[in-house]
């Protein structure tokens, strides 16, 4: 069973104590920097030039300074830019800012798993991960709640680092729901292959082609929209509050026994196979290193499939039919 942590597992004061630099203010960093600051912290906050949102941080009280200046005053250095750049903006900006039992926080072991970033050995290497959007996190830690998160260490170089990531929880609500313990490895990789094989990629591919399959044989996309991809948030919902049992409780007689005999059909011992060789090449770095090349190479691959999706019936149709649905906002 995993190991799990809550309030009473995590001393406050040991962040209190500590001067934390949160570096990047999007979905994550806003609630990190927010919840810690209301949860009593010296707080800065690590801003590139030109950045968007500096001015929302200042509005909202937080004080910003460049990511060299707030890695240079702060002992806790937590960074939430994109994965994809956390490589070059340690080199630049934290690297030769690094104390001797300082800490260096992440949201996502991508980096230190794959080795995009080394920190010396005299740093502590943490990482407190909530399971939900930061958004959510920071609307719970203002309704006194909290969304779980995960917490690891990777280096613990003054014999304190899981305390310490404990406490950098609490301060963001994470112990009032509970807290598991992970590796960055455990973490990394399965994060990637969930998102790859089941929640996005999984997902959108089979939505894909359940509404080609019905668009193809003649029936009208936007029926077939309904049925593949509109009416699959209902299923989620059952399944998030209550399991595979409850989506079946809820469901019709006639749905659920589709659901046993043709869903092996759909995803096959050659499905799970792929799944495997997947997860392969997660574990051996061939993903993050092709991702990289990637993102570094301008993202041509990624704009021409973000392209294609988007010209997809599936998504014209969508667009059109969600205008219908008062309740429905675009605007995330
Ligand atoms: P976002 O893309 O939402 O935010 C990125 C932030 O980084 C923005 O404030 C952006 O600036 C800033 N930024 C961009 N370039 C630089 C730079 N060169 N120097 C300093 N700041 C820069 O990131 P997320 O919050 O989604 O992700 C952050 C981390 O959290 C990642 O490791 C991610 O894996 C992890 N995570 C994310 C979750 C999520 O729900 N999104 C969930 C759990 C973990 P600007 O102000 O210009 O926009
Ligand atoms: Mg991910
Ligand atoms: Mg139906």
């Amino acid at each position: 069973m995993a190991e799990l942590f809550y309030d009473a597992d995590a001393d406050l004061s040991i962040i209190q104590g500590r001067k934390v630099a949160v570096i990047g203010y999007g979905s994550q960093g806003h609630a990190h920097a927010l919840s810690l600051r209301d949860s009593g912290v010296d707080v800065r906050v690590g801003l590139h030039e030109g950045s968007k949102s500096k001015a929302k941080a200042e509005e909202q009280g937080l004080r910003v300074v460049s990511p060299s200046e707030a890695a240079a005053e702060a002992d806790v250095i937590m960074i939430l830019v994109p994965d994809p750049i956390q490589g070059e903006v340690y080199e630049k900006h934290i690297k030769d800012n690094l104390k001797d039992g300082d800490a260096l926080f992440f949201g996502h072991g991508l980096n230190i798993r794959y080795g995009f970033v080394k920190p010396p050995a005299g740093v502590d290497v943490c990482m407190v991960a909530p399971k939900g959007p930061g958004h959510l996190v920071r609307r719970q830690y203002e309704e006194g709640r909290g969304v779980p998160c995960i917490a690891a260490v990777e280096q613990d170089a003054t014999g304190n680092a899981f305390a310490l990531a404990l406490s950098y929880a609490k301060g963001i609500g994470g112990t009032r729901a509970g807290v598991i313990k992970t590796t960055f490895t455990e973490e990394t990789e399965t994060d990637l292959f969930g998102e790859q094989a089941v929640l996005c990629g999984g997902t959108a591919a089979l939505v894909k082609a359940g509404f080609e399959t019905l668009t193809e044989a003649g029936y009208q996309p936007e029926i077939a929209y309904f049925e593949c991809l509109h009416e699959l948030k209902l299923i989620v919902d059952l399944m998030y509050e209550g399991g595979l049992e409850k989506m079946r409780w809820s469901i019709s007689e006639t749905a659920e026994w589709g659901d046993y005999v043709s869903g092996p059909r759909i995803i096959t011992d050659a499905t799970k196979a792929e799944m495997k060789k997947i997860l392969g090449e997660i574990q051996d770095g061939t993903f993050a290193k092709n991702w990289m090349d990637e993102y570094h190479g301008g993202l041509k691959r990624y704009n021409e499939y973000k392209k294609q999706d988007s010209e997809h019936l599936l998504e014209t149709t969508g667009k059109e039919l969600r205008k219908l649905m008062s309740w429905v906002d675009e605007e995330a």
